[in-house]
């Protein structure tokens, strides 16, 4: 025969309770490390795709500095610009104030239409005329003939006009490749406290926003650009999480492609192009966020974990329980059999000589057998019990089932003990199956009687107390020590105080079952050597109106 090691028994639990929490433990690592990765991937990918963008960005600003420059002032013919066709050049003006909204005003000068506005510039705004600004127009004149000398195609100054504000570049046309004099000047002014902004609007915002638009993905990329002093030129200053940061230096003009045919010039400004995401930190969270369902699944594996751990408990002591109930049972039917036994034997082999003596032989093996029906009894409504008892829910008034239940059972023990009932009127009402509250006060009543002393007196009162209908068996026998009262519920649990009945201590868990069934409770009040009282409290119902009349309660099994 092989007997389990109680450690071996222990040891599967143990091994599952280390695998699921192993299990758990790495699917979390497994998770967390897929989630950083795919974190750092994404950082890496956005931070790439950023920095392209920003590079595109820096080259859109640097194509709205040099266009004017380069392209329309060079879009008339020399020739033309000659002839003095301003007609011409505003056509082209036109154009490039469309394109270039950061453009305050183009100019021009002629020699050929120098004679309209002598020593001056004029300019050409967004009304679509060439207009004079004597002040600034002679001003950029002046700056003209100033730089001249140096024989430069272009000329850049800052600070230009009466309130040393403007910007000014400017495209000189010289006669001969001598450079000794020149016959046309064209230009542009910019307004720096305006001009920045106007960088970004449309149609330049389109194209800005097509670039963003084709490098973002989810999440999607925003664009931030601040100015020398760190101040927002465009964007929003929570553009988020920034990926890529582009230093641009910002001059009014293409330095690059015409510093080396220039004199005068500009401050170069520090830029900073900032490309970002502000779902990024979401996207983030939202990464993190998918470690809700895994750590779900884990609490709800370590629930099923707990809950096996648990029924593994449970069944173990069903199992401990079995076997004490089937060594209690056969210890108790033991001391029955064996007198049965003894006493039928001495009759069998004819050794009784007295009619007394075979009277009272008589009288053990009636005792013996009623006590051996009484366990049986006691074990088949024990069993019962564990099996999921149906019972029969009816109204029922409580005083007229207690009042019945004590008539029947004092039936049997007329003369020996005196039974008193009290009820106060009819009532109260419950939602009971009747035999099984039958069977309970039935069992409380044998246990009256079979506890009970010298003074053989059993008081029951009915009465409802709030929202409970409560009966009170009390008797005036041995009593329950303190120490024992809880426990006298337990299943074969016997107070020593009545060792010398006989009993088996499954008459008040039965009582207990029965009652916390039908929502109520059982308890005992008790002092040793003076009496018992043990109360039974059920809910009360309100009777249904046809059942407003006491019930009249079928005669009920006395259990003992
Ligand atoms: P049994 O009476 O068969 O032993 P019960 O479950 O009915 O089993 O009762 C458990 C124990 O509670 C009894 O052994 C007894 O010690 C004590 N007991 C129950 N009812 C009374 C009572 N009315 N007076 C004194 N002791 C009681």
């Amino acid at each position: 025969m092989s007997v389990t090691h109680p450690l071996w028994r222990v040891r599967p639990l143990v091994l599952a309770i280390t695998a699921t929490i192993g299990a758990a433990v790495l699917v979390l690592y497994f998770q967390y490390r897929a989630i950083a990765t795919l974190e750092s991937q994404t950082k890496v990918i956005v931070r790439q795709l950023s920095e392209q963008a920003a590079t595109e960005i820096a080259g859109e600003l640097h194509r709205a500095l040099a266009g004017p420059v380069i392209d329309t002032m060079t879009a008339v013919s020399q020739p033309d610009l000659r002839a003095g066709r301003f007609d011409l050049v505003a056509q082209e003006y036109a154009k490039a104030l469309a394109a270039y909204p950061h453009v305050d005003r183009f100019l021009a000068w002629s020699a050929r239409r120098e004679i309209n506005a002598p020593g001056e510039v004029v300019f050409f705004g967004r009304d679509g005329h060439f207009a004079r600004d004597a002040t600034l127009g002679r001003a950029v004149f002046e700056l003209a003939r100033k730089h001249a000398p140096a024989q430069h195609i272009f000329i850049a100054a800052e600070g230009i006009g009466a309130q040393k504000r403007h910007q000014v570049l400017l495209r000189v046309f010289w006669n001969d490749a001598k450079r000794l004099d020149y016959f046309a000047v064209l230009g542009l002014v910019l307004d720096p406290q305006t001009s920045p902004a106007r960088l970004f609007e449309p149609p330049r915002l389109a194209r800005i926003n097509a670039i963003l638009a084709r490098h973002s993905g989810e999440p999607a990329l925003r664009l931030r650009v601040l100015d020398e002093r760190g101040k927002v030129v465009f964007g929003n200053a929570d553009a988020g999480q920034i990926s890529t940061r582009l230093p641009f230096p910002m001059l009014f003009y293409p330095a690059e492609e015409i510093q080396a045919r220039m004199s005068g010039g500009g401050e170069m400004r520090t830029w900073q192009i900032e490309v970002g995401s502000p779902e990024m930190a979401g996207a983030m969270s939202g990464m993190s966020q998918s470690y809700w369902p895994t750590l779900v699944s884990v609490a709800l594996m370590l629930v099923a974990l707990g809950l096996t751990v648990q029924a593994h408990r449970r069944s173990a002591e069903l199992a401990e329980m079995q076997t004490d109930f089937v060594a209690h049972v056969s210890h108790q039917l033991k001391t029955p059999l064996s007198l049965l036994s003894a006493a039928t034997e001495t009759l069998q082999l004819d050794r009784v000589r007295s009619p007394e003596k075979l009277s009272e032989y008589l009288d053990t093996i009636h005792a013996e057998a009623g006590r051996l029906s009484h366990l049986v009894q006691r074990v088949l409504e024990f069993s019962r019990m564990q099996q999921d008892r149906r019972y029969e829910l009816e109204y029922v008034d409580f005083g007229a089932l207690t009042r019945e239940t004590v008539d029947a059972f004092a039936l049997g023990l007329a003369g020996q003990f005196t039974f008193s009932v009290d009820i106060d009127g009819p009532g109260p009402y419950v939602h009971v199956d009747p035999a099984a509250i039958e069977q309970a006060l039935a069992n409380l009543l044998d246990n009256a009687v079979k506890y009970s002393d010298t003074i053989k007196e059993i008081a029951v009162r009915v009465r409802n107390d709030h929202h409970w209908a409560i009966v009170e068996i009390a008797d005036r026998g041995v009593g329950v020590a303190a120490a024992d009262q809880d426990r006298i519920f337990d299943r074969f649990y016997r107070a020593s105080s009545g060792l010398h009945r006989p009993g088996f201590g499954l008459g008040l868990p039965i009582v207990r079952e029965l009652v916390e069934a039908h929502g109520g409770r059982v308890d005992v009040t008790s002092v040793p050597g003076a009496g018992s009282t043990f109360r039974i409290s059920l809910p009360q119902a309100n009777p249904p109106v046809i059942a407003a009349s006491p019930r009249s309660v079928e005669s009920p099994e006395a259990v003992s």
